[in-house]
């Protein structure tokens, strides 16, 4: 139910636990978070209290530049360590975090099943990791694949997602709140401002049917015509 994000020249993991701590207050049953650190793609999840995946986080201790976090309120599958987000693709190479509901779950799980993907939750969620798995073996870049499997939604959706490839993030919404949040030395996204306050209140507001790219330097909001300005505003939550 709530997404934080952040790529920057320092470590991530202490901003987005305090993001995921920041953002219980929307209510959730699980929760996880996925890093690029160097060497690959590490996800930790668990069903339950945050402070559960805090647990694990401590005994790994991670560090990394890039990652994405994820509070989980279950609408298709039960509340699992299993079906907790991030959710990757079958080699895991990407991992994928959701809001929302994917109202055509049914029919793409359907075709990827039947083309060869292991499911390994209940989620509708995880139809995305697979379809972005999907178009990156048929040739195309990241970036290409992220936008392609997109396309092939239906239903509400606020997404982030991570490649071990690239330090970079991916995201897109439709019919769920997502905000850019720009800090000195990091990018954020995520479900709502108070997730990353603490770090930077200069914000960009995203629209339905805005992806985008961010890097630990610089950012780009396209649409479905091309590249989209948006005014960078400071917020007074305070007075709000
Ligand atoms: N529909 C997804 C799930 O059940 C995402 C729920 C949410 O917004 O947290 O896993």
């Amino acid at each position: 139910c709530g997404i934080i994000a952040r790529i920057g020249t320092d470590d991530a993991v202490p901003s987005l636990l305090s993001g995921l701590s920041n953002l219980e207050y929307r209510g959730y049953d699980s929760a996880g978070i996925a890093l690029l650190n160097g060497h690959g793609l590490e996800v930790l999840k668990r069903e339950g209290e945050i402070d559960r995946l805090l647990e694990r986080v401590s005994r790994r201790a991670p560090s990394a530049e890039t990652g994405i976090g994820h509070t989980r309120w279950s609408t298709h599958g039960p509340p699992t360590d299993v079906n907790a987000h991030p959710h990757t693709d079958c080699t895991g190479t990407l991992a994928v975090v959701h809001n929302g509901i994917i109202e055509n779950h049914d029919a793409l799980r359907a075709r990827l099943e039947a083309a060869g993907h292991g499911f390994e939750s209940d989620t509708d969620t995880e139809v995305i990791p697979h379809l972005i798995e999907e178009h990156l073996s048929a040739g195309r870049s990241t970036e290409e694949a992220f936008h392609a499997a997109i396309d092939e939604l239906s239903g509400s959706y606020a997404i982030a997602m991570v490649h071990e490839d690239e330090q970079a993030i991916y995201a897109a919404r439709n019919g769920s709140p997502m905000v850019l949040g720009i800090a000195e030395d990091a990018l954020f996204v995520a479900s709502d401002v108070p997730a990353f306050l603490e770090f930077t209140d200069r914000v960009v507001y995203l629209e339905d049917g805005h992806a985008v790219r961010a890097t630990s330097e610089e950012y780009t909001i396209t649409d479905g015509d091309g590249v989209v300005h948006r005014p960078v505003r400071t917020v007074d939550w305070t007075a709000e």
